[in-house]
């Protein structure tokens, strides 16, 4: 009787494994670069033409591989990279041996290879799957492999694939990521013959100067100027990198760069702490900028969990969790008020438009006989009172405009402060304090106010009103239908009661989903903060002014408001003098 049940042979397993380890072409690139880079190369070459879809090539000057071994490294599980077959305790990019065999399986590929102690090099030809020819070739030491016509015995994966542009694209985003965690290695990706993205090797630099030469072509100048590095080592975990400060976010996760053990990682639950740390500083809908590096021994972390590896399990994810956020919650707030630059930037870039910038040109080109012209205000008496008061960093308050922006002076230049947003962080950073020390202080109304409130039905309405004397409002139940309102806190006792009270209660009622405990009383906090604030519209003395711009001062996270908006834009006297054609 025939067999029903047999053993696939070779060919079949290599396509299957094919379709896990290559998805598609940045697959592959990511797979040989990857090689090159254990094989300890400084210089890596790629060449990719239509996408990568017929043909990719990857040339290094690594170690290379022997003649003896050239056929054995394209078989299914070879590998020299796994040290007495432990897998806790990897240290190179591969270990599964899985990469070649597939790839060669579902492409025209050839191999060639020349190490230090081989006097020829040899090429090796595969053809889906099927060994043509090994013969000597003229190679320099190091590794070429070059994949041809990928998938073409795969027409359902070869459908799948996006345009040529797009995996173009992926391509490119990967060799600048790899740019980033190998600033020793020399990268150089053209693509249909046109160099699209080179990053030389920098001698002689610490390690984050060359961090930041690297950066600037993949994330830009401005990243740079509106990031800060951390570099922080603890128990279990050793943190370094570039974090962008809040008001530099964006609209998706494309510029999160997350590296564990130097390996690229795109985790969404990672991505998912990092939003939670970030959370009080950027609305829900935007993600933060930022490249970050995390070092660990091999055995926090399995690595081989995802066939490309771009997934990892930590052992102690809460430890880890809990550590990204405490360190980058004390890094954004070392930056105090200092979080706008890039919005002033704008602004200013705004306000210069073709036009007079045109005329800034012709007035500088004019020169110093017009400066001869300028009023010489250091003489105007004024300037006495302005001394005492220049030093701020937020400026001496001067004035209000549109009953909404407060305008304020130092001797560097002038901001424009948006009253309702700053004052709104100062009211939600004091009640966070205030509830955390359990010291919320309370003003007790003379006349109750009393709220009709249809939800008294649910069935949890006295742990509501327990909950709410948490956050400082005295409620007590009052008939069928109504509340009264006792205390609020004093920080709020000019606010709409009302809805304060109403929105308060529809939180501790209906917000029953999963956020933790910290992100409801932050979200409590925020919503009341809100109900509490200076509104636009309001006119304000230049007393209360001052006083707000010093309070923010002293606040931290006070650059922004809680939405991650900035609560006010610097305009520095070089910009202003930018403006008006004087340098
Ligand atoms: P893995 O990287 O998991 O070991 P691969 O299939 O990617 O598996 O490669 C198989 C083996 O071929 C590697 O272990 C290595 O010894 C050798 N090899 C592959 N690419 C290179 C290269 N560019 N330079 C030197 N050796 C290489
Ligand atoms: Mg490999």
């Amino acid at each position: 009787m025939k067999r029903k049940i047999q053993l696939l042979p070779d060919n079949i397993i290599n396509k299957i494994a094919a379709g896990e380890v290559v998805e598609r072409p940045s697959s592959v690139v990511k797979e040989l670069v990857e090689n090159s880079i254990d094989a300890k190369s400084t210089k890596i070459e790629i060449f990719i033409r239509n996408g990568g879809k017929s043909e990719i090539t990857v040339a290094d000057n690594g170690e290379g591989i022997s003649n003896m071994e050239l056929g054995l490294s394209v078989r299914r599980h070879a590998t020299s990279k796994l040290k007495d077959n432990n897998l806790t305790n990897i240290n190179t990019l591969g270990f599964r041996g899985e990469a070649l065999s597939s790839i060669s399986s579902v492409s025209d590929f050839f191999l060639s290879s020349k190490n230090n102690t081989s006097s020829t090099g040899y090429i090796i030809n595969i053809y889906g799957g099927e060994c043509k020819y090994k013969k000597p070739y003229n190679q320099n030491k190091g590794t070429t492999v070059k994949v041809k016509n990928l998938f073409f015995n795969i027409p359902a994966r070869l459908k799948f694939l996006k345009s040529e542009n797009y995996e173009a694209l992926l391509i490119k985003r990967l060799i600048q990521k790899l740019s980033l965690s190998f600033v020793d290695i020399e990268f150089n990706l053209s693509i249909d013959d046109k160099k699209i993205f080179f990053s030389p090797i920098t001698y002689q630099l610490e390690w984050f100067d060359k961090l930041k030469l690297r950066t600037i072509p993949v994330l830009g100048e401005d990243f740079i100027k509106n990031s800060l590095k951390i570099h922080k080592t603890g128990e279990k975990f050793s943190f370094k990198g570039l974090l962008g400060i809040p008001t530099f976010n964006f609209s998706n996760s494309n510029n999160i760069f997350f590296y564990v053990n130097n390996r690229i990682i795109f985790d969404k639950s990672i991505t998912t702490i990092f939003k939670v740390a970030y959370r009080d500083f950027i609305s829900h809908d935007r993600f933060p900028q930022l490249i970050l590096f995390l070092d660990c021994k091999e055995s926090e972390v399995d690595i081989n969990v995802h066939p490309m590896k771009y997934e990892v399990r930590f052992k102690d994810i809460n430890y880890l969790k809990s550590s990204i956020i405490k360190i980058f919650k004390d890094e954004l707030a070392n930056i105090g008020h200092k979080a706008s630059s890039f919005n002033s930037q704008k602004a200013i870039e705004n306000f210069i438009t073709e036009d007079n910038k045109q005329v800034a040109i012709e007035l500088k080109e004019k020169g110093s006989e017009d400066e001869s012209n300028c009023i010489d205000f250091d003489s105007v008496d004024e300037v006495s009172y302005r001394k005492e008061n220049n030093d701020y960093p937020l400026g001496y308050a001067k004035t209000q405009l549109h009953e909404t922006y407060i305008v304020s002076e130092n001797k560097k230049g002038i901001f424009l402060i948006d009253q309702h947003a700053a004052h709104e962080r100062l009211v939600y950073e004091k009640l966070k304090y205030e509830f955390y020390n359990k010291k919320i202080k309370t003003q007790i109304l003379l006349i109750p106010a009393v709220i009709d409130f249809d939800n008294l039905l649910v069935k949890n309405v006295e742990e509501c009103l327990k909950n709410a004397e948490n956050y400082g409002v005295k409620l007590e139940v009052f008939g069928k239908k109504s509340l009264i309102v006792r205390e609020v806190p004093i920080i709020l006792a000019n606010c709409n009661i009302k809805q304060l009270v109403l929105d308060l209660m529809d939180e501790l009622i209906y917000n029953t989903n999963t956020d933790t405990v910290e992100e409801k009383i932050n979200k409590i906090c925020s919503s009341m903060a809100c109900h509490g604030s200076i509104r636009s519209g309001r006119s304000m003395e230049v007393d209360e002014m001052n006083d707000l711009l010093r309070r923010m001062e002293e606040t931290s996270f006070s650059g922004q408001c809680n939405h991650g908006r900035p609560t006010y834009v610097e305009l520095r006297l070089e910009d202003i003098e930018k403006l008006f054609g004087r340098k």
